[in-house]
C-alpha cells in the first residue's frame, strides 16, 4: 500500500460521543487498521471497559491482562500493557478489561485524576516507537474515562450514526468539551466528525448528512461510511474489516476517510459547531 504523509508532531485523537452504537469502536480500529496499512504507526487505547476495540484487534483482554486499567491506576507502564496487532506491525493496543468498569469510581480519589492518561501518553516509549497517531475509544459515557481521554488529546473525533436523532445529545458533548477546553485543556478541538452507518436506501440518511453538514461544515468529512454487513462481522473474528474483507465497501471507505484525516492534516483553528 502506499504510504500517507506523517503528521508534524504525533496526533492524539479522542473518538468520543456519549450515545453508544454509533460506530465510536468500528471507526477506531479500521481509521487506524487504515492508517497502519499505509505506513503509519498507530496505537489504539481502548478506554470502554467493554473492550470492543481490543477484541476487534484481536489482543488479550480478559481481566488480569495488563491493560489501560492497571496504566491508569498507575501499576504498569504504557509500554507494558501495549501489543502489537496481528494485523499489521505498526498497529498497537492497550487493550481494557473489565476490570476497567471500577475506574470511574476508583479515580475519583485519586491525585491528578483527570490527567492520568495524558500523563501516560507522555511516554518517551511513543517516542522510541515513533508513533504517528493516537486513537483512544471511549465508553459511551462522559464520565471520568472520557474526561481523561479529551485531557489526552489535541482532537476530538465525533462518530454520527446517519439516522434519526442523530444530533440528540451532541449539545451536551460540545458543552463537555467546552468545559475541558475551558478548564482543563485549552487545545483541544474538535477536529473531525465522520458519518456512520449510511444507509443509501433511505432518504433520511441524505437529510442527516445534510444536517450535519450545515451544522459543522468542514469539520465533517467528505467520506461517508455506508451500512454494511462486512464491516459489522468482522469483529466476531477478531479482525478489522480490511482484514476481513479488503475489497469490500465498507474497508474502502474507511480506508478514503483514514486519507482524508491523514492528508488534510491538522485542522486549520478552531471551529467547533454550536447547537
Ligand atoms: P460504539 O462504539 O459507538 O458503541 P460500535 O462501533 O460498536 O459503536 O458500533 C455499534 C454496532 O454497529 C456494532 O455492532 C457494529 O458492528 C455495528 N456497525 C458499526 N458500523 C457499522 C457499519 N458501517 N455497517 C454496519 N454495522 C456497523
Ligand atoms: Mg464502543
Amino acid at each position: 500500500a502506499n504510504t500517507l504523509p506523517r503528521p508534524d508532531r504525533r496526533r492524539v485523537m479522542t473518538v468520543a460521543n456519549q450515545k453508544g452504537g454509533v460506530g465510536k469502536t468500528t471507526s477506531t480500529v479500521n481509521l487506524a487498521a487504515a492508517l497502519a496499512v499505509h505506513g503509519l504507526k498507530t496505537l489504539v487505547i481502548d478506554l470502554d471497559p467493554q473492550g470492543n476495540a481490543s477484541t476487534a484487534l484481536d489482543v488479550e483482554h480478559r481481566s488480569g491482562t495488563p491493560s489501560i486499567y492497571e496504566v491508569l491506576i498507575g501499576e504498569v507502564s504504557l509500554a507494558e500493557a501495549a501489543a502489537v496487532s496481528e494485523q499489521s506491525p505498526n498497529l498497537f493496543c492497550v487493550p481494557a478489561t473489565i476490570d476497567l468498569a471500577g475506574a470511574e469510581i476508583e479515580l475519583v480519589s485519586m491525585v491528578s485524576r483527570e490527567s492520568r492518561l495524558k500523563e501516560a501518553l507522555s511516554s518517551e516509549v511513543l517516542d522510541e516507537i515513533g508513533v504517528d497517531y493516537v486513537f483512544i475509544d471511549c465508553p459511551p459515557s462522559l464520565g471520568l474515562l472520557t474526561v481523561n481521554a479529551m485531557v489526552a488529546a489535541q482532537e476530538v473525533l465525533i462518530p454520527i450514526q446517519c439516522e434519526y436523532y442523530a444530533l440528540e445529545g451532541l449539545g451536551q458533548l460540545l458543552s463537555n468539551i467546552e468545559l475541558v477546553q475551558k478548564h482543563l485543556n485549552p487545545d483541544l478541538e474538535v477536529s473531525t466528525i465522520l458519518l456512520t452507518m449510511y444507509d443509501g436506501r433511505t432518504k433520511l440518511a441524505d437529510q442527516v448528512t445534510q444536517e450535519v453538514r450545515n451544522h459543522f461544515g468542514d469539520t465533517v468529512l467528505k467520506t461517508v461510511i455506508p451500512r454494511s454487513v462486512k464491516v459489522s462481522e468482522a469483529p466476531g473474528y477478531g479482525q478489522t474489516v480490511l482484514a476481513y474483507d479488503p475489497g469490500s465497501r465498507g474497508a474502502m471507505s474507511y480506508i478514503d476517510a483514514a486519507k482524508e484525516l491523514a492528508n488534510r492534516g491538522t485542522v486549520n483553528g478552531k471551529k467547533e459547531g454550536t447547537l
